[in-house]
């Protein structure tokens, strides 16, 4: 047999962590371990079971590069409303398979070899190896870096700034002020900013959210990218979307065309279709993890961890405190030892070393706290003084 060569890119990427801990989590339960899994990166949702008999027939084909026609036309519409500028659903939007297909087609579509993109930390777990896939080079700030830090970081190599808005890891929203910042630099030094907004529905009551896209209705250096997954609970079926300047849709047509065709036909149909249903089942539940995630952070509080600045998402990152585990000994420690899932802060850049990542999206609120309980007393047996 030949042997297996990869090529040297492969050597610079790793394994997505959040996703590899929850395989390890699945294979976990398969032998039968109860195992408390704050590790997920979704919210799990009661929504029906998709019947497909009453879709039209041609469903079990393939469709438009750019997504079904009526999906299209209800992505704009929702745009609209909730970004408040329009997009154009025939030149300006492209249903893609998942946005994490969305982010890397768009940085496979603007960056030369050595070409260097900014992203803050913590970071989505997949924006440096995309970049690095893309032969481009990740450049990336400490998780204490502000927005204003930024500007020192470009060169004349910068072609984006990713932000991940609402965020994952933290529940951070970034203020208007900060989104006008953004806005004022890519605009003055000529870059794209690539706002991942996939948690766009996941805000506290009574707070709107900021789309990027709101602050560049032209599109001239704004790529949105959004799912399906997180706001509609249906990470499993696949469908995300880009909203950008048509120039640049363009481009990702092409790449799409030589991916995976199109999205898949027969859920983008179901989702055109039971668009507004879907979306009215899973707003309020997810207006109750948005609380669940702010009473879990009260939870932690109580207990003298303190979680990075955040309202937002199903996320937390609660701090390690004094212990003496890194994250990733940390992690693999907690689910040792008290069988819960976490993700182990470094995961989410280099200076996140002393966080641990906590969702709280896809467990009942008992079995967090437990978690909650197991996490707190692993920082105490293991801090100075303790006894673990
Ligand atoms: N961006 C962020 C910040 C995410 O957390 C995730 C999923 N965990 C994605 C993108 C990918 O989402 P999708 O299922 O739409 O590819």
């Amino acid at each position: 047999m030949a042997p297996l060569r990869p090529s040297s890119l492969m050597d610079g990427i790793s394994e997505a962590a959040s996703i590899k801990q929850n395989n390890l989590v699945y294979e976990l339960q398969a032998d039968g371990a109860d195992i408390i899994t704050l590790s997920l990166g979704e919210a799990f949702f009661d929504i029906p079971a998709p019947a497909f008999e009453e879709l039209t027939p041609a469903v079990h084909h393939y469709s438009h590069t750019r997504g079904v026609p009526l999906l299209r036309q209800k992505l704009a519409k929702y745009h609209e409303m909730t970004a408040g500028t329009p997009a154009d659903p025939d030149r300006e939007i492209m249903v893609t398979a998942g946005s994490k297909s969305g982010t890397f087609m768009t940085l496979a579509a603007i960056l030369e070899p050595g070409d260097e993109v900014i992203i803050p930390e913590p970071l989505w777990v997949s924006y440096p190896d995309q970049v690095r896939l893309c032969r481009g080079v990740p450049v990336t700030l400490p998780w204490h870096a502000t927005v204003d830090d930024i500007a020192a970081r470009i060169t004349p190599r910068t072609r984006a700034i990713i932000v991940n808005n609402p965020h994952n890891p933290t529940g951070r929203r970034l203020s208007d002020g900060e989104l006008r910042t953004l806005h004022a630099l890519v605009d003055a030094h000529g870059l794209l900013l690539i706002a991942d907004e996939v948690y766009s529905e996941f805000v506290p009551d009574d707070e709107p959210f900021r789309s990027a896209a709101a602050l560049d209705p032209d599109k001239r250096h704004t790529v949105i990218c959004n799912s399906m997954s997180k706001n509609f609970g249906i990470s499993g079926w696949r469908v995300g979307y880009v909203i950008a300047h048509e120039s640049l849709i363009r481009q990702l047509a092409k790449l799409q065309q030589h991916l995976v065709t199109c999205a898949p036909t027969i859920l983008c149909q179901y989702l055109a279709e039971h668009f507004e249903d879907i979306l009215a089942r899973t707003r309020p539940q997810i207006r109750e993890v948005v609380r669940r995630r702010n009473r879990v952070a009260e939870a932690f509080a109580a207990r003298g961890v303190t979680s990075m600045p955040g309202d937002s998402t199903f996320y937390l990152f609660p701090s390690l405190g004094s212990s003496r585990l890194d994250s990733t000994e940390f992690a693999a420690e907690l689910l040792r030892r008290y069988r819960v899932s976490t993700v182990a802060g470094v995961s989410y850049g280099a200076s996140c070393d002393r966080f641990l990542r906590v969702s709280v999206g896809a467990e009942p609120e008992e079995r967090i706290l437990r978690g909650v309980t197991a996490i707190c007393d692993l920082i105490d047996e293991t801090g100075t003084g303790g006894h673990g």
